[in-house]
């Protein structure tokens, strides 16, 4: 994701804008004065969280920003204390919309000569709704898909805010970590699609 990416879907930016209480006009995917201010509101409290909190090589930065305020803090807390425990960590996915969601599935799908990377379409993974990030772990400058380091990281990096995918039965995701929010992912969808606080 990137503002830009944001900003050539309306619809997806309203409601991120939206659920993260930045937004209150109505979910009409049109780019007029409200979501502009909104979006310079967000973005304001996005430099704000940063100047408060650790920063980070450019990629965690990017990915950092694309998320929802809540989840921005508990990312730059989490990634301080597993870069200061020794692990060369950044954050290398963020909020992604739904289309560049459904770009990602069709990765190793439908002639694809890539990996399949996701099983989830767009509005089927908690990257879509501002509240979830991916780390990769390197070594000497080289990123390590598999590692026990991300297990390692996780011990270091958790915290009772956060749910970790290598946590889960069906499907480990051991780079996955997103705000815990009591809800199912359908809920979740729910009130990200309405504009609703998701936490
Ligand atoms: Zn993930």
């Amino acid at each position: 994701m990137s503002f830009q990416l944001f900003e050539q879907d309306t619809l997806f930016l309203q409601r991120f804008l939206k659920s993260a209480g930045f937004y209150g006009a109505e979910l009409d995917g049109i780019y007029g004065k409200k979501t502009d201010a909104a979006l310079n509101a967000f973005e304001a409290r996005t430099v704000e969280i940063a100047e408060t909190l650790s920063k980070f090589d450019a990629r965690s930065e990017r990915n950092i920003t694309s998320l929802h305020p809540m989840a921005q803090q508990a990312a730059r807390i989490f990634l301080k204390k597993v870069r200061d425990a020794g692990f060369d960590a950044r954050i290398i996915s963020g909020t992604r919309t739904y289309a560049e969601q459904d770009a990602l599935y069709r990765q190793g799908r439908f002639g694809s000569p890539k990996p399949i990377v996701t099983h989830a379409k767009g509005g089927q993974s908690n990257h879509n709704f501002g509240i979830a990030w991916d780390i990769g772990i390197f070594q000497d400058g080289l990123y390590l898909g598999e590692s026990s380091l991300y297990d390692k990281a996780a011990e270091v990096g958790l915290s009772n805010e956060l749910e970790w995918g290598g946590h889960w039965k069906k499907f480990k995701d051991r780079p996955h970590y997103q705000l815990a929010t009591g809800l199912i992912l359908a809920n979740v969808r729910d009130k990200f699609e309405e504009g609703q606080a998701i936490v």
